[in-house]
């Protein structure tokens, strides 16, 4: 008679469970106890249990074993081990067969001291926005952990070289009989004295104080896409830090900034500015000259525009990044009424006060004229 609790009460799913959602029921319940997560005293009790709840059921064969003979299927036929070693726990849970047996078995022990991807980089770069707008592309200084020049990335002193760890005897591990409720096992542990490396540095290189890594810089060119925008990342594949022993470096991610501008603001990939007017361009109709994004370009403005009114010129904005073609720029025209006026100006608006709440076809007969005198006047 077993005590053992049901693999699938367990796991807490129906016996016609499906390999999909049995799965997912255990990464739930595994997240909830993982040891380093969940620190309650029999959260590594209950962690083991449904492992190996799991580890059953995920395997075809012992799930049909477990189905027809209960627990007495399983405890008969395979050893804890048998049952650990091929589950498939999926990622993200850290080595589950390592973390119960240690890595002493089937030579997996040195997954812990081997090769280590170098670390992911971030540089933040500021750019303007019509750098963001067209693209650019531009060199920036990266300081970096390289293997140093002086030893070599030994880090041993010159004419001097490493000595295997007498401890280890170079493995960086050390093995230790350990004592599981599955009973006794071989685990393995990093060694204390070198630290996992295998071996001792007796006279460290003075240049990287026997580290084997020195500091360097190194110019890299990074390629803006036209259309960037603010809080943009682009990874450089294999320019962040260098990885141990032959491993492949990290990447390096350049954050973008773009930097505000003083005329014109960005709206998606619209630009938004202000074009001030006089009195007469708003009412007589002109062509101004606006600054765009892509230089100088006209722009007419029609009579009887009112201030705040807003032109758009197509295509004046920035690239879409995605698909083709690009933004447009939207102008809005301010009507600047003078605060300061030439004794002439002042005649011909009195003038034209007069003319404007006086006879109508007087108005009409001579408005004209007087119009283009105070657009000559006040634009000279
Ligand atoms: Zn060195
Ligand atoms: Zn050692």
């Amino acid at each position: 008679m077993s005590t053992k609790r049901d693999y699938y009460e367990i796991l807490g799913v129906q016996k016609d469970v499906s390999e999909a959602e049995l799965k997912k029921s255990y990464r739930k319940l595994a997240m909830k106890y993982h040891p380093d997560k969940n620190k309650e005293a029999d959260a590594e009790e209950k962690f083991k249990e449904i492992s190996e709840a799991y580890a059953v059921l995920s395997d075809t064969e012992k799930r049909s074993e477990y189905d027809k003979f209960g627990h007495a299927g399983i405890d008969g036929h395979y050893s804890t081990e048998d049952i650990f070693r091929n589950a498939d726990f999926g990622g993200g849970l850290g080595d589950i067969f390592d973390m119960f047996f240690g890595g002493g078995g089937g030579g997996r022990g040195c997954r812990r001291q081997g090769p280590m991807r170098g670390s992911d980089l971030r540089y933040d770069l500021s750019i303007t926005l019509k750098d963001a707008a067209f693209g650019t592309e531009t060199k920036i200084n990266i300081p970096r952990a390289e293997d140093c020049d002086t030893c070599g990335g030994s880090g041993a002193k010159k004419g001097t070289s490493p000595k295997t760890c007498s401890t280890c005897r170079g493995s960086g591990q050390i093995n230790r009989a350990q004592n599981t409720p599955f009973g006794r096992f071989m685990t393995t542990a990093t060694c204390n004295v070198c630290h996992g490396k295998g071996q001792i540095i007796e006279s460290p290189c003075p240049a990287c104080k026997g580290t084997g890594k020195t500091k360097k810089v190194r110019k890299i060119s990074v390629k803006v896409p036209a259309g960037a925008d603010n809080g943009m990342r682009l990874k450089v594949r294999g320019e962040g830090e260098n990885g141990s022993a032959g491993a492949p470096p990290g990447d390096l991610y350049v954050v973008i900034h773009v930097k505000p501008h003083g005329k014109f603001e960005r709206v998606g990939d619209d630009i938004v500015c202000e074009v001030p007017i006089s009195f007469a361009q708003a009412a007589l109709g002109a062509t101004v000259m606006v600054d765009t994004l892509h230089g100088k370009v006209k722009m007419h403005v029609p009579k009887g525009t009112q201030t705040h009114s807003v032109f758009r010129l197509k295509g004046k904005g920035i690239s879409h990044m995605h698909g083709y073609g690009q933004g447009d720029q939207h102008v809005r025209v301010v009507v600047k009424t003078p605060s300061k006026l030439t004794s002439e100006q002042k005649r011909l608006l009195e003038e034209f006060e007069k003319i404007g709440s006086g006879n109508k076809s007087h108005a009409d007969k001579n408005g004209k004229g007087l119009f283009s005198k105070v657009k000559d006047v006040f634009e000279a």
